[in-house]
């Protein structure tokens, strides 16, 4: 296996893991109104059904339990909603199917199932999946940044605490923005899709010595909270359509990570606020 983070070394008791997308950069919404939904519509010419689909799509992607599902999973919950409520959508079982079975969520993958079944659905899921890399691509810069605090915060955290960048997006394209945005140099590792599922990024970063206790995530969805517990860390929201807010009290969390009165009702208090903040 390839050495992820190799010279890495723990220089504080503490460590802070942060989510890149829709947690530290503001790079969520825009992607979802903008690529993954009007690209959906395109596709399976759902014009007549422009609002409700992308209120439908929102929910689904950014607003609800299931924020930051993977793209074909969300895809196919989408369409079945779609079909059952809107209008028929031809030869969606094989798309329900292999996101049920696939071994890989991709495009390569969905491409080779797309030939071997010669199937409509799936032959546009890889259409639209491409549709929506090529309209990402094309986003001006300028749309994306860091979520207001979250700079400032960081600087304060990292006199304290090791911090890393624990993101499924795309190593390069992390370093990239995280450069950009002058948040680079409060980082100690970058910890990206090569390097494994968030899960396994923390339990990595936990076999160079942190106490369990002395360890938070920050996310900003469900996945995030999953791979915490997972690993018997603490969870940090950030609360979509508050992320300022959320940034502006992370000092308190992290206060509270380091006298030892994380656990118990405050990281019950802030799960509560994050689960209903997707529920309401
Ligand atoms: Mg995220």
């Amino acid at each position: 296996m390839e050495a992820i983070l190799p010279g890495y070394r723990k220089k504080k008791e503490y460590l802070i893991c942060v989510d890149s997308d829709g947690c530290a950069i503001d790079s969520m919404d825009i992607k979802h109104f903008q690529c993954f939904g009007p690209c959906m519509i395109q596709e399976w010419n759902l014009e007549v059904y422009q609002q409700k689909i992308t209120l439908l799509w929102n929910h689904i992607n950014l607003y609800s339990m299931t924020r930051g599902i993977n793209r074909f999973k969300g895809l196919a919950k989408a369409l079945e909603i779609i079909d059952r409520e809107m209008t028929p959508i031809e030869d969606l079982d094989s798309l329900i199917r292999w996101v049920e079975n696939t071994q890989e969520l991709s495009n390569r993958a969905v491409e080779k199932a797309a030939d071997e079944q010669d199937s409509i659905c799936l032959k546009k899921a890889l259409h639209w999946s491409e549709c929506v890399n090529q309209k990402i691509r094309e986003l001006p810069k300028e749309t994306v940044s860091p979520f207001s605090g979250v700079r400032e915060n960081l600087e304060l955290l990292h006199e304290t605490c090791d911090i890393a960048v624990v993101s499924s997006a795309n190593l390069e394209a992390v370093e990239e923005e995280w450069t950009r945005f002058g948040l680079i140099e409060h980082v100690d590792a970058v910890l990206a899709q090569n390097a494994g599922s968030k899960q396994s990024c923390i339990e990595k970063l936990l076999t160079f010595g942190y106490d369990k206790d002395k360890v938070m995530m920050v996310g900003d969805a469900p996945g995030d909270m999953d791979a915490a517990k997972a690993n018997g860390v603490f969870y940090y929201p950030v609360l979509v359509t508050h992320e300022p807010e959320s940034w502006e009290n992370i000092g308190e969390a992290a206060e509270k990570l380091q006298n030892g009165t994380f656990a118990g009702g405050y990281q019950e208090k802030l799960i509560q606020d994050f689960v209903r903040n997707l529920r309401e």
